[in-house]
Formats: C-alpha cells, structure tokens, sequence
C-alpha cells in the first residue's frame, strides 16, 4: 500500500470539499497507515501551518461526522509544498521520500498536460500512481493526446482517470441490483424495457463557479463523464468478475456500441438551453448570462439532454435517455427503467396509471418499483404500488473509495484509457452539431422542469 498522497491543486475545492473528507474517513476505519503522509502544492505562498489550518477547517465543515482525533492525526500527517509546474526542482520537493507515490492532479483540466510532463521530467518513482479528475481532455483530440503523454509517464495499471460516480454506493447498486438477482436479468433486454432515463437534475445553479463551466457547459461537466458512465452499468453484458478487466472490457463494449448520431440525430435527439432568471424555492436565482464571471457569447448550456441508442443484441430497440440540468424546480438524480406494456391486458375500462418503472435513486439513495395492481373493482380499477427499498448506508464516502483503491493499486473503478476515448467518440457529433446550431439553444426559466420539448 503506498502510504505518501501528493495532491497537485491541494488548496483547491476538491481537495477541501471530497479528498480530505475522503481521507478521515479512511483514517477513522484504519485503512491509513501510522506513516501515512499528505503533501498539499500548489502555486500559494504557503506554509504547513497555514495549509494545515485551511485543511482543518474544512475538515470541521465537510467531516463533521469524524472525531476530532481522527482529523487533527491526518492533519498533522500534512505538510505543504509550493509548486511550480515550470520549475522541476520545485516538482522534485514535492516528490521527495521513500518509496512510491501517489500524486493527485486536482488541477484545472487545462493543466493536466503541463503537469503530466513536469512529472515525466521531474521522474515519478517506480510503482506510483498518477489520479486525474475529470473531465478527461476537453474533445476526442485533447484526451487522445493526454493519454499519449500519460503512456510516456507511466504504465497504464498506475493511471487513475477517476469519476467519482462509479465509487457511489447507489450507481454501484445498478450493478448489485441486475446481477444477484435472477428476477431482473431475463427481462433486462429491448423485448422488455422500452426507455432508460439517466438523470442528474439539480436545484443548485452556476454557485460562484463561472471560471470553470462557462468554459465546459452541461455536456462536458456531467453527461460525457457521469452520465455515461451510469449508461455502461445500465446496459454492459454482466462481466465473469468484478475485476478491473472485466468491467471495463463490458463498459468499453456499451459505449462501443452506441449508434453514432448523424447531423439529424443531433438535430432531432439532443437538446441544450440554459437558464433565464427564475426562482427555486425561497431563492432568486438571475439568468446563467447573468451570473458573476460568464461570457453570455460563450452560449454555454445549462441544461443538455441526449437520446442513444445502442446497436447491440440486447439493446437493439430501446432509448437511453441521458439528462443533467442546473437550477432546476427540483433535485432529481436517478435512473428509471420503464418497462414495456403488457401485450394484452384483460380489464374492460382500465382507469389509473399503468405504472411498471425501476427507478434506481442516485441521490438521496433508494429504489423503489413501481407497480400496477387491481383496486376495489378488480375489471376496471387499476392502483398504484409503490415499494420502496432501503439501502445500507455507505461505509465510506465516494472519495474515500477512489483513494483507497488508489493507495491499494486497485484500478477496476477506474477509467481506462481507450475507455475515456470511446466516451469522446460518442459525444464528439453532439459538440460539433452544437457548434454548427443544428440544435437550437433554448432557454428555460430557473426553478422550472426545464426547456419544452421541441
Ligand atoms: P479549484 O479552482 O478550486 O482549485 C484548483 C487548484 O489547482 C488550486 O489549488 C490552485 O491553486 C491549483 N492550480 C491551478 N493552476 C495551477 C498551476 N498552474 N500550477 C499549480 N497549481 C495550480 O478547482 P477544483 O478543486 O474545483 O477542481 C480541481 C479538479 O477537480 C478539476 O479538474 C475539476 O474538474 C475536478 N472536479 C472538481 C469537483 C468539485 O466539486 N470541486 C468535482 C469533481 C471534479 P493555485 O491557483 O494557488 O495554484
């Protein structure tokens, strides 16, 4: 296990708000070694004092449940270091001790590339790792190009490309759910399930961070890495293991067989807005061109919806409806099946819903079925039946998860690189058909359900 995390961007929002929650998780259920350390670089003129009080304090705000103990033994665990990327010497100290590493790039996407060749330079020492957040490359082009840079680094067990989505409990119960259970897998086909909603709808909107999504948008922020990342574990072909090869050869295999959408489809399949003035709640929320720091002629979306469909055996007729949106009436994370009809149904006047849906929550957690059951009048009332199920809270927090299975070498959670490319290839039509306008840019009022179907 390697007991020594250098995170690249270690005053950033990352690193406060999930890796060193995810830390003190790790060190309260003893997954840290005594000699564990954590170097925090980055451009500030910091010492170890000072990056030690920032991190307790957001420790105190984000790690609230772990005891006080725990944190200040990870927090004296710390040290700070000043980087430069352009400076090796400064790359080296950073660097320094015994043994392997594992260095965090928490950085701005646009940096990834500077630091992966500053690192090249500087000399990684065998057997570390390498973590990159996403989004991995900005086009096809950019991550091609990164992965080609990481290949030089290092070998490909040793690179980290981390969406955090595939360490939460609840997209991880996508998987628990179709695969020990022998009710869903036989019905688990186009025969039976008509449509798969994938979405991550939120309340909140742009909340000070214009420097980074005005550049990025809707798309690129959720739908190419997150969202498509749910899709591979709604449709892969169960893997022999969970192993890292196995689950990423079927997830590799679902995004290689998604249909690639032509000019039309762009045009018929996809949608993209962005938010006028509205409000949420008792909030007031002002238009996205509005807000602190966005360039209105960047036509950044807010909202983006995309239809696939995927030229496989077992999905050769249903719609994967992937959807994510900012400043919405309501926090709606979740993917819901939606079963066919039954191919005949024997009731005269059938009234009520015909409800026959999965609904997986990512957000809270829960899964709930909802049914169709005969009322008072059993030829002619149909009632719906709900049940929810409740999941075991998880033992650690997502971020937690990546480190550990960084610090132990275990890379199955993790992006592979041909895999960060086939997500591109898929997405590329939809980038380019929106540069050419081939979908308009729609607007929607903040605290609505979002722009109208066109
Ligand atoms: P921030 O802007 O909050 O932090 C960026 C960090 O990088 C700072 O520590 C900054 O410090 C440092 N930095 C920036 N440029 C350089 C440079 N040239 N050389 C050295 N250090 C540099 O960004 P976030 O923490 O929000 O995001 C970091 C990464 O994590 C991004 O890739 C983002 O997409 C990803 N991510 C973020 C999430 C979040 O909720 N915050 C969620 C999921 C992914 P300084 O300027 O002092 O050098």
């Amino acid at each position: 296990m390697i007991d020594r995390l250098v995170v690249f961007g270690g005053t950033g929002d990352l690193t406060g708000r999930y890796l060193l929650p995810g830390l003190a998780a790790l060190r309260a259920r003893g997954h840290l070694s005594d000699g564990f350390e954590l170097v925090g670089a980055s451009r500030e003129d910091w010492n170890d004092e000072q990056f030690r009080s920032w991190a307790t304090d957001w420790l105190e705000r984000e790690a609230a449940g772990v005891d006080a103990n725990t944190t200040s033994t990870l927090v004296r665990s710390s040290r700070y270091q000043r980087l430069d990327l352009g400076d090796p010497a400064r790359v080296t100290a950073c660097l320094a001790g015994e043994g392997p590493v594992a260095v965090y790039l928490a950085l701005p996407p646009a940096v990834f590339p500077i630091a992966v060749s500053a690192l090249h330079q500087a000399g990684l020492p065998a057997e570390s790792q390498v973590i990159l957040e996403k989004p991995f490359g900005e086009d096809l082009e950019s991550a091609r190009a990164l992965n080609r840079l990481l290949a030089q680094l290092a070998d490909e067990r040793h690179v980290f490309r981390v969406d955090h989505f595939l360490a939460m409990t609840t997209v991880q119960n996508v998987l628990g759910t179709r695969l020990a259970n022998r009710v869903l897998e036989p019905i688990w086909n186009s025969a039976h399930i008509d449509e798969v909603e994938i979405i991550w709808e939120e309340s909140l909107a742009l909340e000070g961070r214009a420097g980074y999504y005005d550049h990025v948008g809707a798309l690129k922020d959720m739908l190419q890495n997150h969202l498509l990342q749910v899709l591979c574990l709604v449709a892969m072909e169960p893997p022999i293991t969970l192993g890292e090869r196995d689950l990423r050869d079927r997830k590799v295999d679902v995004l290689r067989s998604v249909r690639p959408l032509e000019d039309d489809d762009v045009a018929t399949r996809t949608r993209r807005a962005r938010y006028r003035a509205g409000r949420a709640g008792d909030r007031d929320i002002p238009a996205y061109a509005e807000e602190d720091g966005v360039t209105p002629e960047h036509r950044t979306e807010t909202f983006a919806e995309v239809a696939l469909e995927l030229d496989s055996w077992r999905w050769p007729d249903t719609t994967f409806r992937l959807r994510t949106g900012k400043a919405m009436r309501q926090d709606r994370k979740e993917v819901v099946v939606h079963f066919r009809p039954v191919p005949h149904l024997p009731f005269e006047h059938p009234a009520g819903p015909l409800s026959n849906r999965l609904r997986f929550k990512l957000e809270p957690e829960g899964l709930t079925l909802e049914l169709t059951g005969s009322g008072p009048s059993v030829s002619s009332t149909l009632v719906p039946l709900t049940l929810d199920a409740e999941m075991v809270p998880p033992e650690l927090p997502a971020y937690g998860r990546i480190l550990l299975d960084v610090l132990t070498g275990n890379s199955a959670l993790s992006i592979r690189a041909d895999e960060a490319e086939e997500a591109w290839r898929v997405l590329t039509p939809v980038v380019d058909g929106w540069s050419r306008d081939l979908a308009p840019l729609q607007e929607y009022d903040a605290g609505s359900d979002g722009p109208s179907r066109r």
